[in-house]
């Protein structure tokens, strides 16, 4: 009889989508049974951002030549940016991860077979878990592996391994959204569908670039025929800004005051709808006496923007009568970033612009599966959003899930910031690192750096082991990538999509799923995931525990009915008799409270605020600089881990670190534009090539967050509600080089 080891190792990930049946080949594709044409093609969603883009990948002869944009698509209606149209190349990078890499007593590492990786992963854990207790080894992951192996990483840590705490890298991007919402909704809900673009009247972005770092949103906002009112609300000219129609370049971290100041001169204008705040939140007097003192006076100079602008942006929501709000990292990323996204919650709110077409305070995610973390990573809520600590929903995810109850986390994990906290104060000991670059992405990054190299353990599991992250590790354990595995998505607009597998991963690299499979079998628990048995058996249990939460996707009845449908938003529940959810399609757009019915417990949407807080590292006469970070382009993707595995990406962006600086800053430091300039924060020093430009305003500047100089300069503060980092403000200082 076979081992069940090596049975799951020889079965690796599963035949190719559509059955394909490979030999070996050159990028591993194969040849195509006779059964399928040459030029057959199957769609997927794209695996970079949370536009969440339908794509169609071109086969012939087996081999992956070409990808279009899916024309019928509701989110991309055949369009794609770069990133995509380039998405099959990281796959073929030379620096792929092939085989599990494990370092030597002479501190170098070498491959070994599966079987040692999976020991020494198991011993080394279980020997540290043993001596130290569940604290001490922990988890990183992210947004871009799919909900079902993000699920089971949740569950087999802290229920199986016994491992406490982890967290993901949407901890870097979406915290706050989340919590905000929560707190706000009662649950983490973005009410918002992509048509709201092509609906609105007035369109408010805030700290959002979203021509570049969205650009097919861009374009949904472009095929808007009312000939709305584009807000951008920036302290830089960003390429969104340049297109709008109102442009607010507000001091950095005054979009506190700025809102609370709207929501009053909106009060005094009478804009308030008294009906839908009657009916549908608490705390709206609280919150009308508490931004009394937020008088056009304070708000003008707090923000230095003049009167005019300022009354001018009022005026455009008091007049709007389809208003949407949008908000990303410029909102997300910043010491009180919860309340401002809060106070944008509240605009929608006090001015019922929220429920219909066109309106919504609309937080647009980052990652291509951050909304799939949000609600199924067992982090800081039990898999579906549900409450560690209410008996009935534990009992009913136990039951769902067909795990002992006591097996279930009783609390959330402790954040990003807190894990990485705990390894300089000798609580955590061992970590393991999944599809996410630390070492590079987090901020004060030299803090970081200094703390992964005092672990005992380091495991990165990743498609490539040349990233700063694996480079420092003791054991790679070489994963598959987009394309090369299967399972689901869930986009920005809560739509659920499939991803498929049209490639076979390089080498030894199997698929995150797999590798949690042989992790569980090794470690000695695999029993308990007898069910977990493939991602679409997974998609079931998740579709089971979703059953009555606000995110129901009980009435996806599998991955075939999600692709019939073309991708489905949340919710989507099993008809009450239980008949044949395939009867009743869901509508391809759909948004949430359209009744003005919120998941708290009295259904009433809340009011929240608080007293904006002075940035946390103010400019001064060492560091007379404000750093801004954001991205670059729309060819660049986070740590360009592998949008710099593209030649055709790689000209569409500088290759190295720049910065972009006032010509007034410029010429008054001796900064020559295209010639290197120091740059210097309390944290450290580099070097980038100074751009002078007057999108930025004097006295800041401006570093794309995709170099891994940033993050040298960048300070650890972190939003109390949220832990989200605050990347965008930090003083510097320059000179020439
Ligand atoms: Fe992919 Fe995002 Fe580009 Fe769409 S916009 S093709 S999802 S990277």
């Amino acid at each position: 009889m076979t081992d069940p080891l090596t049975e799951l190792l020889r079965r690796r990930d599963g035949p190719l989508t559509r059955d394909l049946v490979l030999e070996p080949g050159r990028f591993g594709l194969g040849r195509v049974p006779a059964r399928l044409q040459p030029d057959d093609a199957v769609e997927m969603v794209c695996g970079y951002c949370s536009t969440g883009c339908s794509l169609k990948v071109h086969l012939r002869q087996g081999e992956a030549i070409n990808l279009t944009p899916a024309p019928d698509y509701p989110v991309n209606l055949g369009m794609a940016c770069p990133k995509g149209w380039e998405a099959l190349t990281p796959l073929r990078a030379p620096d792929r991860a092939t085989v599990p890499l494990r370092r030597n007593a002479a501190g170098k590492p070498e491959p070994v077979d599966w079987e040692t990786a999976l020991r020494t992963f198991c011993g080394r854990f279980k020997e540290l878990l043993d001596r130290h207790g569940p604290e001490a080894v922990a988890f990183l992951s992210t947004g871009q592996i799919v909900t079902e192996e993000m699920a089971f990483l949740g569950v087999l840590t802290r229920c199986g391994l016994g491992i406490e705490h982890g967290d993901s890298n949407t901890r870097q991007c979406m915290a706050t959204s989340a919590v905000a919402y929560k707190q706000s909704f009662g649950f983490d809900a973005p009410p918002y569908t992509y048509a709201d673009f092509e609906a609105s009247d007035v369109l408010v972005f805030v700290g959002s670039n979203l021509c570049i770092a969205h650009p097919i949103l861009w374009q949904r906002v472009l095929r808007n025929p009312h000939s709305p009112e584009i807000i951008v609300i920036d302290p830089r000219r960003t390429e969104t800004a340049m297109a709008a129609t109102q442009h607010l370049a507000l001091a950095p971290k005054s979009d506190l005051v700025l809102f609370y100041g709207t929501a009053r001169a909106l009060i005094e204008l009478g804009a308030v709808d008294r009906a839908f705040v009657k009916a549908h939140t608490t705390g709206f007097d609280e919150f009308a006496r508490f931004v009394q003192p937020f008088t056009p006076e304070r708000v003008c100079a707090e923000t230095r923007l003049s009167r005019e602008t300022f009354d001018r942006f009022v005026g455009s929501v008091a007049r709007g009568r389809r208003v949407s709000f949008w908000w990303t990292m410029g909102v997300n990323q910043g010491h009180e970033s919860t309340r401002t996204a809060q106070a944008i919650i509240n605009l929608a709110l006090m001015t019922g612009n929220i429920g219909r077409p066109g309106t919504g305070p609309n937080s647009i995610t980052g990652q291509c599966n951050a909304m799939g973390s949000r609600l199924f990573a067992n982090i800081t809520s039990l898999v579906g959003g549900h409450d560690f600590a209410d008996p009935g929903q534990r009992q009913k995810v136990a039951a769902a899930l067909d795990l002992p109850e006591t097996r279930l986390p009783r609390q959330p994990c402790h954040a990003y910031d807190q894990i990485l906290q705990g390894i300089d104060e000798g609580r955590v000991k061992g970590l393991w690192m999944i599809a996410t670059n630390t070492a590079h992405s987090w901020i004060d990054q030299a803090e970081a750096r200094r703390r992964l190299s005092r672990l005992e353990f380091l495991v990165v599991q990743d498609m490539y082991h040349s990233t700063d992250s694996a480079r420092l590790a003791h054991l790679v354990l070489p994963a598959a990538g987009w394309g090369e595995k299967t399972g689901t998505f869930i986009n920005s607009e809560r739509r659920l999509g499939l991803v498929k597998k049209v490639a076979r991963a390089p080498g030894q690299a199997l698929s995150d799923f797999r590798i949690f499979q042989l992790i569980a079998h090794h470690w000695g628990c695999g029993e308990m995931f007898r069910a977990w048995s493939s991602p679409e058996a997974v998609f079931d249990l998740l579709r089971r525990v979703s059953r009555g939460q606000p995110c129901d996707i009980s009435g996806i009845r599998d991955y075939a009915h999600l692709e019939a449908c073309g991708g489905v938003q949340w919710p989507h529940a099993l008809p009450a008799d239980g008949g044949d959810p395939r009867c009743e399609a869901p509508a391809r757009e759909r948004r949430l409270f359209a009744d003005g019915r919120f998941f708290t417990p009295d259904q009433r949407a809340r009011f929240l605020f608080a007293p904006p807080r002075p940035m946390p590292e103010p400019t001064d006469a060492e560091y007379p600089l404000l750093l801004l970070t954001g991205r670059g382009s729309s060819a660049q993707w986070h740590t360009q881990t592998r949008t710099g595995k593209s030649d055709v990406l790689r000209k569409l962006h500088a290759p190295d670190a720049y910065a972009e600086i006032n010509p007034a800053d410029a010429r008054r430091l001796g900064i020559a534009d295209q010639k290197p300039m120091v740059i210097r924060s309390r944290r450290g020093t580099v070097r980038a090539l100074a751009v002078v430009t007057p999108t930025v305003q004097p006295g800041h500047l401006f570093m794309p967050m995709h170099y891994a100089e940033t993050n040298v300069l960048t300070r650890a503060e972190f939003d109390p509600y949220s832990r989200q980092p605050s990347y965008k403000a930090c003083a510097v200082s320059a000179r020439p080089a």
